[in-house]
């Protein structure tokens, strides 16, 4: 019976690569792992595929009877359905501890840095197994997405290291190239409906019994969005009415380095609770916001409880 290597709903970069090079090393240690996603790919993990010739892994998104190993999350509500009526095997991740449980004890090994890949690396290493040059290669841009080039808050000395390393592995003389091309890549809105812009890398938590939806669009510019905001805004009230207490778009500019904080909510005054600026009509920006797990979430937390 195959291994399946998942990475969280929405599957960003760092999930899909995190599952292919996992599943990569789980082979060469004599597992029969399998790489899956939960999902279609987003524009700029379709590119970093396509650039070290890997093609989208296969799609699982229901646990049940199935051997899984979950990377980039260990939340319940981002993992494949049905995951109790399936055996987990591992979680690797560099999230917060989530809500997954299990009946025996299992490898779960989860570190406070940037990326999953960057986990990864230290995994690679700790086995003494050699990573392969285009798996290096997916790696190094998992970690460029997630750290958006080292300006994300949680970005650690680690994962700059990785980068390094990864970068020499793969044969990449100018990370600031392939990451203004990944950001290129990711920035596609164009033609794309709202609904699925604001899918595109989203989570829902619970806080404090409510359901929180939070969405991010990274963008090279904020310009790329002013033509759709109001679709933006009802493709969120849409997705509110499906009895969320508030739906967060965070329209992160890479490049100025904040987020123009779109909200739907039932408690507006949670936007200046929260973040300490006031919410008038759609959106307010956020200086400095660019990560939804340290800037987003925690805030919101605690003004709604964990
Ligand atoms: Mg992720
Ligand atoms: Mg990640
Ligand atoms: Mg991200």
């Amino acid at each position: 019976m195959p291994v399946y290597v998942v990475g969280h709903k929405n599957p960003d970069t760092d999930s899909v690569t995190s599952a292919i090079a996992y599943a990569e090393l789980k082979k060469a240690m004599g597992m029969d792992a399998v790489a899956a996603s939960q999902g279609d790919l987003n524009p700029e993990t379709q590119m970093v595929l396509d650039k070290f010739g890997f093609s989208a892994p296969e799609q699982v998104t229901d646990a049940a009877g199935k051997q899984v190993i979950l990377v980039d999350h260990g939340d319940l509500a981002q993992a494949p359905d049905n995951l109790a009526d399936g055996e987990l095997l591992e979680v690797v991740d560099h999230h917060k501890i989530g809500d997954v449980t299990t009946n025996s004890p299992i490898f779960f090994y989860v570190k406070p840095v940037g990326c999953t890949g960057t986990v990864l690396k230290e995994i690679y290493e700790t086995n003494k197994i050699e990573i392969p040059k285009n798996v290096a290669g997916i790696m190094l841009c998992a970690i460029i997405s997630d750290t958006v080039l080292f300006k994300s808050p949680t970005t650690t000395e680690d994962d700059k290291k990785a980068c390094d390393e990864l970068a020499k592995i793969a044969g990449i003389d100018d990370m600031e190239a392939l990451a203004m091309e990944m950001f290129k890549a990711k920035s596609a809105v164009e033609g794309v409906p709202a609904k699925d812009l604001l899918f595109r890398d989203y989570k829902d938590f619970d806080m404090g019994g409510n359901k929180i939806g939070i969405g991010q669009l990274e963008l090279v510019d904020l310009s790329l969005v002013a033509d759709i905001r109001d679709d933006l805004y009802k493709a969120a009230e849409e997705v509110k009415a499906e009895g969320r207490h508030s739906v967060f778009l965070m329209l992160t500019d890479i490049m100025k380095e904040g987020s123009d904080l779109m909200a739907v909510t039932d408690d507006p005054s949670l936007v200046e609770k929260a973040f300490g600026v006031k919410l008038e009509g759609q959106c307010v920006w956020v200086d400095g916001m660019m990560s939804r797990k340290k800037q987003t979430v925690p805030p919101l937390q605690k003004v709604l409880g964990e």
